[in-house]
């Protein structure tokens, strides 16, 4: 089955050029020109990946990102800005977008990221090892949900990537660029703020004292490390 990816943009040009090329990869694409539009197809169907644009009519992309992380916060977001000011408020922590481009872009960096997101969201296969314990976390691969006390924590893809990453190399310390290249998966062009962005994120879901954490340790000058258990 083909992954679904939803288009939310108004102009209809700029949704067509992607629609085409997304297509062309074998996507199968449902397309909204507004937020609410974009919702009602989400609440209906399986999506995979939303691409959002921000300027919509109506509701914005900002509050439609709000709406998709409370409701479907497995979903993969990608943002589109045309304005390079919007970048910290779509990493803020507020929003958990998973990647965005800035217009205009080249199509085919939009196709590479959506299948770097794709990647992922993907399960493991058949045979490997399901699931990871370790002290009061838990991971299981095959669902992809992620535990604190066997309560379920939500986390969006890449929070989701970030944490397998840690719980599979405890104790290793790994830089930005490690973290960028294993999770976002291609040469990431962009701010590596993401991956600051994503680990506040992910402290404020799975630590006691997210300003004190005891788990995701700062490595000072280097980046990040599971301290494991
Ligand atoms: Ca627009």
């Amino acid at each position: 089955m083909s992954n679904k990816i939803l288009l939310v943009e108004d102009e209809e040009h700029i949704r067509k050029f992607i629609k085409i090329n997304l297509e062309r990869d074998g996507f199968s694409v449902r397309e909204a020109d507004s937020g609410e539009k974009g919702l009602e197809i989400i609440r209906q169907e399986n999506i995979d990946v939303v691409v959002l644009d921000i300027m919509l009519p109506g509701i914005d992309g900002f509050e439609v990102c709000k709406v998709l992380r409370k409701e479907f916060p497995r979903v993969g977001v990608i943002m589109l800005t045309a304005k390079s000011q919007d970048i910290d408020k779509i990493m803020g922590l507020e929003y958990g977008t998973d990647d965005y481009m800035v217009k205009p872009f080249n199509p085919l960096e939009l196709v590479l990221r959506v299948k770097s997101l794709l990647r992922r969201m993907e399960t493991i296969t058949v045979g490997q090892v399901d699931i990871i314990e370790d002290g009061p976390f838990k991971i299981n691969k095959y669902s992809r949900r992620f535990y604190k006390n066997n309560k379920d924590v939500e986390l969006t893809p890449t929070e989701y990537s970030i944490m397998k990453l840690f719980i599979e190399n405890p104790g290793k310390a790994f830089t930005r660029d490690e973290i960028l290249n294993t999770v976002w998966g291609y040469d990431f062009v962009g701010d590596p703020k993401i991956v600051d962005v994503n680990i506040r994120r992910l402290r404020s879901k799975i630590e006691t004292s997210p300003s004190n954490p005891n788990y995701i340790e700062t490595v000072w000058g280097v980046g990040y490390r599971w301290k494991g258990n």
